[in-house]
C-alpha cells in the first residue's frame, strides 16, 4: 500500500534525479583512437577496465610503491639471479632519496653518482655511457617525464598538429592505471622509454627492488609491453638519480640511460620556470648548441608543465631542431620489436616524422589497420528498462546487470570502472520516472533498482577514492 510519504519521495527523487542527469554523453573507450578524442579533462581521467592491467594485476607489484618481485614469478626471480652477480658491491645511498646523510667521496666520484656530480661516463668497464646530449648540432633531445598523464590529449593533439614527435618516458604505474594514454604515444609515433615503476630515488634502493622497478616496467608481460605491446630500450632514472650499481642493473635489462643537460623544473611551477625556459632560449641563441645538441628537460605530469610545453614549443622550434631522443641517435629500431621502425634524424628532418606502424600493431591495439578511426559502436544494455541505462560502456541497470563494451576486441576491451573489483560503474545515469499511477510492483522493482544503481555507484566512488589516494603520493 503505498502511502502518500512515499509517493511524495519517490516523484521527488525522479524529478531531483531528472533535472540533475540530463543525458551527459559517456565518451566511448573502445581503444587508443576513441579515447584520444576525449577532450574533457575529467573525463580523460575517468577510471576505466582494461583486461592487460586489471586481469593481470596480481602478476605486478601494487602500484605506487617500491617494486619488489613478485612472490612466485619464477621468470624475473630467474633473470634477477641470472645478472646479481654482475652487479657492484655498492651500498645503497640514503634514504628514499634523502641524501642529507651520505658520506660520499664527491671528488674522485667512485660510483659515477649523476646526482652528485652529474657524472655520465661509467667507471666500470662494460657500460656504456648516459645518453644526456644528442651529437645532431642546433638540436634537442624533444621529450616528457612522468606519464602517461590521463588528461594529456590536449597536449598530444599539439603535438600533432605540429607533426612533432616526442620522447615520452612512462612510469609503470601509471602505464597500468592509464593503459589506452599509455598506447596512444605508440599510435601516435612517439618513443616509449621508461621512467621506473613508483618513481623513487634508485639509488636508495636495494639492488634486488630496483631491478623490480624496471623488470615490472619493461619485460615481456610487464607494464609497458603488456599494455602497449612494445619492449624499450630506453629508460631515465627518476630525479636523474644513477650511479654504477644502477647502471648496471639496466644494462643487464638491455636499457640505455637517458638524462638531460637542462632542466624547465617545471614540476614546481610558479614564474621560476618561464625563467628557466628563458634562460635555455637564451643559451640556445647565443650559439651554445652550435656544435652539439643537448637535451633539456620537461614533464607531462601536470595541467601546468603540459601548458608550459605548448606555451614555449614555438620559441623552442625557432631555435633549436626538436627530435625524439633516439630519431637524435638514429636509433631506427627503438624496441626489442624489430617490427616497428623510426625515421633516421635525417628523414625526420626532411619531413618523415613517423613510419606507418605494422598491422600487428595496430591489431595489438585493436584498432583497424583500414580505418583509423574506429567506430564508435555503443554497447549498452538495459534488462529492466524502467531503470537505468548508459551510452557506452557498463551500465547500471534495475536489476544490477553490467555490460562490458561490444565493440571491444581481444586486445582492448574496455569498460568504465575503475578496476575488477568495481562491479559496475557508469558516468552516465539517466534516472528513471515513476508513473503518477505506479503499481506496487513497480514501486518496488524501482526501489529496488534504485537501491543496486546507488551502491554500484557507490562502489565506482569507492575505486575513484583508491585512485585519488594514488594521486596523494
Ligand atoms: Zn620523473
Amino acid at each position: 500500500m503505498r502511502t502518500p510519504t512515499t509517493i511524495l519521495l519517490l516523484s521527488s527523487l525522479g524529478r531531483i534525479a531528472l533535472s540533475a542527469t540530463v543525458k551527459r554523453a559517456e565518451p566511448d573507450r573502445s581503444n587508443v583512437v576513441t579515447v584520444s578524442k576525449i577532450t574533457d579533462p575529467a573525463q580523460q581521467c575517468a577510471p576505466y577496465w582494461y583486461p592487460p592491467s586489471d586481469n593481470y594485476s596480481n602478476k605486478f607489484p601494487p602500484t605506487w610503491t617500491v617494486a619488489s618481485i613478485v612472490s612466485g614469478d619464477t621468470v624475473a626471480q630467474n633473470k634477477w639471479n641470472s645478472i646479481k652477480a654482475k652487479i657492484p658491491a655498492i651500498a645503497p645511498k640514503g634514504v628514499n632519496g634523502d641524501f642529507s646523510s651520505v658520506n660520499y667521496d664527491y671528488g674522485s666520484d667512485p660510483d659515477c653518482w649523476w646526482t652528485a656530480t652529474q657524472c655520465v661516463t661509467s667507471k666500470r668497464s662494460g657500460i656504456p655511457p648516459d645518453v644526456a646530449k644528442i651529437p645532431e648540432p642546433l638540436s634537442a633531445g624533444y621529450g616528457f617525464d612522468d606519464g602517461p598523464n590521463c588528461s594529456h590529449n590536449a597536449l598530444y593533439d599539439f603535438l600533432n598538429q605540429n607533426n612533432q614527435k616526442a620522447t615520452v618516458f612512462y612510469i609503470g604505474s601509471n602505464v597500468i592505471n592509464w593503459p589506452l594514454q599509455a598506447q596512444r604515444a605508440l599510435y601516435d609515433g612517439h618513443e616509449i622509454c621508461a621512467h621506473s615503476w613508483s618513481h623513487n630515488a634508485m639509488t636508495s634502493l636495494t639492488s634486488e627492488q630496483a631491478f623490480a622497478e624496471i623488470w615490472y616496467t619493461v619485460r615481456p608481460v610487464q607494464a609497458i609491453k603488456s599494455v602497449v605491446g612494445v619492449t624499450p630500450t630506453c629508460w631515465r632514472p627518476p630525479y636523474g638519480d644513477t650511479d654504477d650499481r644502477i647502471r648496471a642493473i639496466v644494462n643487464a635489462l638491455g636499457l640505455t640511460t637517458v638524462l638531460w643537460q637542462y632542466d624547465s623544473f617545471d614540476w614546481m611551477g610558479g614564474a621560476q620556470v618561464d625563467t628557466n625556459y628563458g634562460d635555455f632560449l637564451t643559451k640556445a641563441r647565443s650559439g651554445e648548441f652550435n656544435r652539439v645538441g643537448t637535451i633539456f628537460l620537461q614533464h607531462e605530469n601536470n595541467e601546468f608543465g603540459m601548458s608550459k610545453i605548448m606555451q614555449y614549443y614555438s620559441d623552442m622550434k625557432s631555435v633549436l631542431k626538436l627530435v625524439p631522443v633516439g630519431v637524435a641517435m638514429n636509433k631506427t629500431r627503438p624496441y626489442v620489436e624489430t617490427n616497428i621502425e623510426f625515421p633516421t634524424y635525417n628523414e625526420y628532418m626532411s619531413g618523415t616524422t613517423m613510419k606507418p606502424l605494422p598491422a600487428s600493431a595496430l591489431s595489438f591495439l585493436g584498432v583497424p589497420s583500414s580505418t583509423a578511426s574506429s567506430t564508435s559502436a555503443t554497447a549498452s544494455t538495459s534488462k529492466a528498462s524502467t531503470t537505468t541505462t548508459a551510452t557506452s560502456g557498463a551500465s547500471v541497470t534495475g536489476t544490477g546487470t553490467s555490460t562490458s563494451n561490444a565493440s571491444s576486441s581481444s586486445a582492448s576491451g574496455t569498460k568504465t570502472g575503475s578496476g575488477a573489483s568495481t562491479p559496475t560503474s557508469s558516468n552516465t545515469v539517466t534516472f528513471p520516472v515513476l508513473p503518477a499511477n505506479a503499481t506496487k510492483a513497480q514501486i518496488q522493482a524501482y526501489v529496488q533498482g534504485m537501491k543496486t544503481m546507488f551502491d554500484s555507484l557507490l562502489a565506482s566512488l569507492n575505486g575513484l577514492t583508491r585512485r585519488a589516494a594514488e594521486w596523494m603520493v
